[in-house]
């Protein structure tokens, strides 16, 4: 079992990452005191992770609520659902909300604790490996019809309880949309990490729980620390967006749930690479990182039929990129991400090049 604490200057979250963590919930709920639990899970999850929560939790008799499976989770409709149940179940202000899922349960569950009787405490139960990313740092939220991510809030969970033995039933593109975020959070944050993760992770159908208790430990490391000298993103967690650029702009222009959104970021991360060797001076072996994720099963290009023209302008319109001009993450060396103004002639000669 790995434990870190995640500090945000104005409160301190332990992460418990192993392969039975949730059998220390119910220890950790015994310390608190609170009045009804609620668990927040989607229909694939309830069926797959959700029996095992509750064996654990028996004594606390927890209501659950079960949402539509991925981005359907994240709708204003489901929202208003969720607070019905939290409503008819008699949740008060000394209630807690259980987020068990990937990171659209954390985002929904954490959005409905921040809102529900102006802000009420969750914790995190991620079974992805997506969610390493988006169970720390208190980001939670919503889609709106016209853009996603658009109604939310900052709100810190009470703990983290990431049960790596949830992660065995996750489908193969999952585990590569997951880990891709990995690999960003080693590239951006820790050479030594990604060195790790290039020498030791050939085959995701074959990442022993040891394996994944140390790349889970690491990728939150390098977010946490990022996260506590920024959390409110209004600088340095910025460069959390790495390969999210051209990732955002591909999953746009191909429509949610085409590609996974580590396998858009990936192919994000591979442009942000070359782009960082030719204006950052980063010194990279672009052919043999390229190679690694294409055994791993990634595609390393941009798929068919997505034409540059739609990508530059999805880019142009990302919401990092303020008053005009895309701030772009560059890399200048590994583990030494910048942030920089890039004009549009500059992009579009960049993915021209990419493309090639
Ligand atoms: P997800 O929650 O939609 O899960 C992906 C799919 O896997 C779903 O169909 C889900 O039912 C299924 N699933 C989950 N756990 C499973 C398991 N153990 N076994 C089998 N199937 C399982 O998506 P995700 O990829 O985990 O997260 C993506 C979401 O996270 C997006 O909405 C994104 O905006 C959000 N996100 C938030 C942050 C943040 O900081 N808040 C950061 C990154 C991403
Ligand atoms: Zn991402």
């Amino acid at each position: 079992m790995e434990s870190l604490e995640i500090n945000t200057g104005s409160k301190k979250y332990p992460v418990m990452i192993g392969e039975h963590a949730v059998s220390l919930l119910g220890d950790y709920l015994g310390q608190l005191s609170f009045t009804k639990l609620l668990i927040i899970t989607d229909k694939n999850v309830e069926k797959i992770c959700l029996p095992i929560l509750l064996g654990n939790l028996r004594s606390y008799h927890p209501c659950v609520f079960t949402a539509p499976a991925g981005e359907q989770a994240k709708s204003i409709d489901t929202y208003y659902e969720a607070m019905t149940s939290a409503l008819e179940n008699g949740l008060d202000r000394k209630s807690i909300i259980i987020a068990l899922g990937g990171g659209a349960i954390g985002d929904l569950a954490g959005f409905v604790a921040a809102t529900y009787m102006r802000g009420i405490r969750f914790i995190q139960v991620p079974t992805t490996i997506l969610a390493h990313d988006s169970s720390v740092g208190g980001k939670t939220g919503i889609n709106h019809r016209l853009a996603k991510n658009m109604i939310g809030a900052f709100h810190q969970p009470e703990a983290v309880f990431y049960d790596l033995s949830f992660l065995k039933s996750l489908p193969s593109e999952e585990v590569r949309s997951g880990f891709a975020e990995v690999v960003k959070h080693g590239l951006i944050g820790d050479p030594s990490f990604y060195r790790w993760l290039k020498s030791n992770i050939q085959d995701l159908g074959n990442i022993s729980i040891g394996q994944y208790e140390t790349m889970l430990a690491m990728g939150i490391g390098v977010k946490a620390s990022i996260v506590a000298k920024d959390v409110m993103e209004t600088g340095i967690r910025a460069f959390l967006n790495f390969g999210h650029t051209l990732g955002h702009a591909i999953e746009a222009e191909m429509g949610y749930g085409k590609v996974t959104h580590g396998e858009a970021v990936m192919i994000g991360m591979l442009f942000a690479l070359e782009a960082s060797k030719s204006e950052a001076g980063l010194e990279f072996d672009l052919e043999s990182f390229r190679a690694w994720v294409e055994k791993l099963g990634f595609s390393a290009s941009i798929p068919y039929g997505i034409e540059p023209v739609g990508l530059l302008k999805r880019m142009k319109q990302d919401k990092k990129a303020v008053g005009g001009t895309v701030k772009f993450v560059f890399l200048e060396e590994i583990g030494k991400p910048s942030l920089r103004d890039i004009d549009d002639s500059r992009l579009e000669s960049l993915l021209n090049n990419f493309l090639l």
